[in-house]
């Protein structure tokens, strides 16, 4: 359903990623390399402790991050207490942070768990977080060059990233934030 949904959104920069994918090329899985601090792209929003935001390279729509745990795993039962826990803080963040940042009329949130379900990166579990705008599915994009459209998505990722880490690195200092650390 979650993805019928996305599937509507028209993202034709999506296409380096999915021939990328179906190429079967075997990358080492970006969220460790993120967590790391291997940040090629510098699309981490923000590292907690357990669990970290970061942009999606290949957004479905503008402001489109994912939440994901520190452990590499597929499956929500490996996903330890402590991280589930600031999973859904980050989760809270990221909204309130979307919310400020790029004004959405509201969201789809969501896993897709396992490649039929639309999976990209399955070995790893991610929440997403795409913004929505009344209207949105309207959006044409004209141009034949794919290169061009991911470095110009990348750019606005990467402005929508300074945008919303200022927002939450604000938010914890003056402890708005649930966890009240
Ligand atoms: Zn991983």
């Amino acid at each position: 359903m979650w993805e019928k949904v996305l599937r509507i959104l028209w993202a034709p920069w999506r296409i380096d990623y999915i021939e990328k994918a179906k190429s079967g090329e075997k990358e080492p899985c970006f969220l460790c390399e993120s967590w790391n601090g291997i940040d090629k792209d510098k699309l981490v929003v923000y590292r907690g402790k357990q669990s970290m935001i970061i942009m999606n390279k290949y957004p479905y729509n503008s402001g489109h991050v994912m939440i994901c745990p520190k452990t590499h795993t597929a499956e929500i039962s490996e996903i330890s207490l402590e991280e589930r826990i600031e999973i859904f803080e980050l989760l809270e963040l990221s909204i309130e942070a979307l919310r400020e940042a790029i004004k959405p009329h509201g969201f789809n949130i969501g896993i897709n768990l396992g490649k039929i379900a639309g999976a990209g990166l399955e070995d790893h579990i991610h929440i997403h977080v795409v913004p929505r705008w009344a209207g949105d599915t309207n959006f044409m994009f004209v141009t034949g060059n794919s290169k061009v459209i991911v470095e110009d998505i990348l750019n606005t990722t990467r402005k929508i990233k300074e945008k919303l880490y200022a927002i939450i690195e604000e938010k914890i200092k003056n402890k708005e934030y649930s966890r009240k650390k």
